[in-house]
């Protein structure tokens, strides 16, 4: 294939080879005795979700130094030893998989039967490890630490305890509220699609609370005092200091992908939001990491927590990771029009470093008639949703995204991911990756390292 000149040897036989191988927020509500509906509302004011995109324009497509770094906004990758690290091919080995045997079935968890049938209805054969280790100890009141990430069914590891706790409530005639923290209003609406399933029939109601959307349905649905309210720092503090948010009468709280909402500067805004709920409640914490700044946080607002470690993909096992080296005076982006022509990349997400830059790869694939979307925090939410189902479902083939607009997204079959652009940390690169090779699917991840 034409575009192998570019390639070069990675490291000694590592040989990498293409040819072959008014919303943004919706709120619903439940009419009791009706069925969950969406009602997305068109979006006003301007976006500003993608806090940490640096704001230069463009690509990083500048030539790289050897063995030691830029200075001033860095990306990870600009050594040699970095480079390394972008290299892994997925080790073939004889060895099955351990499968896992979960210790409960649904059915066993003592949960109400309308719930057990609409996890049923959902195709859930049987609990994930999360959720197998999870269920119970929220089922009796234990506040938990989850160590798990988007993939391993963690949201309905709280879900489906919480839920039930609220139908029980309900059925005595008392009210239980829950209110969910999520860094990114992309995963707050997939925890709110993942409730409405569970929820039918059940007779409460829920609502998405996110910024960059127009707030007064926000502000409407609050009214009806909604059982779950799924939404962002800022936005819930928002609603909060308009009092239409009173956090007295949530006994329970989700904090989704902590490490992510440390990452993007949520930090006050969580500590403000939980210093105003009650300090009897029931927490539940998840983070893919662990680091001294989360455990501070579980340290102040748990109680003897359950710590359940959930160990995910093996990154170096399930991806095919490699560079693609390009010299200083080649046009990278003939080069990924030359590897996106290739069949095998059937689904690829590709990572830029800028808002800017990445709408305008996006455009410029199209151009070349391979039709790509985008997403990113300038977009308005709408058509970033728009952009995300159009390339679940098959509808166009690339997508271009910047790091925090695609943190925890879930797309299934994702057969490759291009660093177009060099993540800022390695922790970026694990995620952008951690995108692709999903499940049993074996992914690949290709690095752009110009220079
Ligand atoms: P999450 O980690 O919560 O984002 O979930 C990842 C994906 O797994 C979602 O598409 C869920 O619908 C799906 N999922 C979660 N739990 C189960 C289960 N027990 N069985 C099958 N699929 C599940």
């Amino acid at each position: 294939m034409q575009v192998g000149r570019w390639i070069h040897q990675a490291t000694g036989g590592n040989d990498y080879r293409p040819a072959t191988d008014g919303t943004e927020t919706f709120s619903y509500r439940t009419p009791r005795g009706g069925s969950f509906g969406g009602n997305r509302r068109r979006r006003s004011g301007p976006g500003g979700f993608d806090r940490r995109s640096p704001s230069r324009p463009g690509f990083s497509g500048g030539p790289v130094r050897r063995g030691h770094r830029k200075s001033g906004i860095g990306s990870f990758g600009e050594t040699e030893a970095e480079i390394a690290k972008f290299i892994n091919k997925a080790v073939v080995t004889t060895e099955e998989e351990p499968t896992f045997v979960p210790e409960h079935k649904f059915a066993d968890f003592p949960i109400d039967p309308r719930l057990k049938k609409n996890i049923e209805a959902k195709g859930y054969a049987f609990p994930s490890p999360i959720q197998d280790k999870a269920i119970s100890h929220v089922l009796v009141g234990r506040d938990v630490v989850g160590l798990a990430e988007t993939g391993t069914g963690k949201t309905a590891a709280f879900l489906i305890p919480l839920i039930d706790k609220v139908v029980k409530h309900l059925a005595l005639g008392k009210r239980e509220r829950v209110l969910v923290m999520a860094p990114t209003r992309e995963l707050a609406v997939q925890i709110e699609q993942e409730l409405a399933g569970f929820a039918k029939g059940l007779g409460f109601r829920g609502m998405v609370a996110v910024g960059g959307a127009n707030i007064n349905p926000q502000i409407a649905a609050l009214r009806h005092d909604p059982e779950f309210v799924i939404g962002t720092p800022g936005r819930l503090k928002d609603l909060m200091e308009r009092k239409v948010l009173v956090l007295s009468s949530f006994y329970s709280v989700v904090l989704d992908e902590a490490d992510r909402m440390l990452d993007m500067g949520f930090i006050d805004d969580m500590r403000f939001i939980l210093s105003k709920m009650p300090k009897e409640r029931h927490t539940l914490f998840f983070s893919a990491t662990m680091s001294r700044e989360i455990e501070q946080l579980i340290g102040d607002f748990l109680v003897d927590p359950v710590i359940i470690s959930v160990k995910t993909r093996d990154t170096s096992r399930n991806i095919d990771q490699d560079v693609l080296r390009i010299p200083p005076d080649a046009d990278k982006f003939e080069i990924l029009v030359d590897l996106l022509q290739d069949r095998d990349f059937s689904k690829v997400l590709v990572f830029g470093r800028t808002k800017y830059g990445v709408e305008k790869l996006a455009k410029a694939l199209s151009r070349k008639h391979i039709y790509a979307e985008s997403i990113h925090g300038d977009k308005t939410y709408r058509a970033r949703l728009k952009a995300l189902d159009a390339f679940k479902r098959g509808q166009v083939t690339v997508l271009v995204a910047t790091d925090v607009a695609a943190r925890g997204l879930d797309i299934p079959a994702v057969s490759h991911v291009i660093n177009y652009d060099l993540p800022s940390t390695y922790e970026d690169y694990v995620h952008r990756i951690g995108r692709t090779g999903r499940a049993a699917l074996k992914g690949k991840a290709l690095t752009f390292v110009q220079g």
